[in-house]
């Protein structure tokens, strides 16, 4: 892709997958559901849990997506499987390409509902941004998902579905047999799409399992993060519970302006939310908490708020990563010049700690942090709704 390339839109109208009444989808099934389910199935007790393992590693390290490509189970049994369930995983709509490479995918899950994906490649690996709610309940006043009305949770077949779609996407299924390829295109993945992860936690939760999983979709869980605005007595199950890496959505440095910002502060503010991070480390074993923090003009980007910012995180290990604002269509504030954002990092790396700047990635087909917001889901909140939300007017 060079950079001049033009933006590409191609739609895609797949077929609806024909599955016949009653098989289960087996996508998204923790191991002991789908053991469960094998059992039941008839099969021998003392196989299923190897039963579980194989097929596995045919659907999440293959992408195989019919057990008649199981080549390693009987061909009866191959049979009884195809009768009982299906692999499937959300349906693609359409995809655009950025100018910088960044691929904005649109997909359609169970009931018609659509939510977005993003992947964004960068050198020697790639980042995968997935949802786990169609919308978020949550009205941060910044934020494009905010102010879209119709919320459902995601399963964790759809959670997971969007790795595997992304693979599809980017060709990226190696060969039973062939050695692993160390350079996944897809090598990192960010609950960072649409949605509150952890008010989703359950099925989040059996996502990512299946995600660090040998036999399933096998990455790191250090190269899984987790973001939240902040959901505090789901933080410390998500240490136990997932272990994944965590990034929080600070942005203020005051519960009075933060409680503007990320409502959800006016239900868990700054002091109660910094103990929960002092604890995350600790109890996941994982080396740093990454602090999220939006430039909003004239907001939060004072030098006050940095010097303020560092006093409240001292002694927690953190990066914090400064996201210039991404303007979206009635967006109620303007991004801090390039200048304040350099001092105010500045400031917080001459304090220690290190300070990103994050670079927006697919600004131009509304792929960028906090643009995402189903364009097909109409129903939006009125200019005046969002002011009033975000304390303005
Ligand atoms: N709901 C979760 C995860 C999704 S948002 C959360 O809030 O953490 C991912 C990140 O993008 C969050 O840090 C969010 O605050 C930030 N964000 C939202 N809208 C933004 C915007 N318009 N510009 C820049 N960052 C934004
Ligand atoms: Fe929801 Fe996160 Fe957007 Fe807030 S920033 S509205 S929590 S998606």
């Amino acid at each position: 892709m060079t950079a001049n390339a033009p933006i590409t839109q191609d739609v895609m109208t797949l077929p609806r997958k024909f599955s016949r009444e009653g098989r289960i989808n087996i996508v998204g099934m923790t191991r002991e559901q789908l053991r469960d389910a094998l059992v039941e199935m008839g099969t021998p007790e003392r196989q299923a849990k190897m039963r579980v393992g194989q097929i596995w590693q045919w659907v999440y390290q293959w992408g195989v997506r019919d057990f008649a490509e199981m080549t390693n189970l009987a061909k009866g049994y191959r049979a009884d499987l195809d009768a009982a369930f299906v692999i499937e995983i959300p349906e693609l709509v359409s995809r655009q390409v950025s100018e910088d490479g960044t691929r904005k995918y649109l997909v359609r899950i169970a009931g018609g509902h659509e939510v977005e994906v993003v992947y964004i490649p960068e050198e020697g690996r790639g980042t995968l941004c997935v949802s786990s709610q169609v919308g978020c309940t949550l009205t941060c006043s910044f934020c494009h998902t905010g102010t879209q009305k119709l919320v459902r949770n995601l399963t964790a077949g759809e959670i997971v579905g969007q790795i595997m779609m992304a693979r599809d996407d980017l060709g990226e299924w190696p060969k039973p047999g062939e050695p692993k390829d160390e350079t996944r295109l897809l090598s990192n993945i960010v609950l960072m799409g649409m949605g509150e992860p952890l008010y989703n936690f359950e099925n989040v939760r059996d996502a990512m399992k299946i995600a660090m999983d040998g036999e399933g979709i096998s990455l790191s869980r250090r190269r899984i993060t987790l973001s939240t605005s902040g959901v505090v007595p789901e933080i410390a199950r998500t240490a136990r519970e997932i272990g994944c890496l965590l990034a929080v959505s600070f942005h203020a440095t005051t519960d009075e302006v933060r409680d503007k910002l990320v409502p959800i502060n006016k239900r868990w503010n700054i002091e109660t939310l910094l103990d929960a991070l002092r604890e995350y480390p600790k109890a996941s074993n994982s080396e740093r908490i990454t602090f999220e923090y939006v430039m909003l003009n004239g907001v939060n980007d004072s030098d006050e708020d940095a010097r303020r910012l560092v006093k409240l995180i001292e002694g927690i290990p953190a990066k914090i990563n400064l996201i210039p604002f991404n303007e979206w269509p009635g967006a109620p504030y303007k991004r801090s010049s390039n200048n304040r954002i350099r001092a105010f990092a500045d400031i917080i790396y001459k304090a220690g700690y290190a300070s990103p700047i994050r670079t927006p990635r697919g600004e131009d087909i509304m792929a960028a942090c906090g643009q995402l917001k189903s364009a097909s889901e109409r129903a939006r909140k009125s200019r005046r709704q969002i002011e009033a939300e975000s304390g303005l007017s």
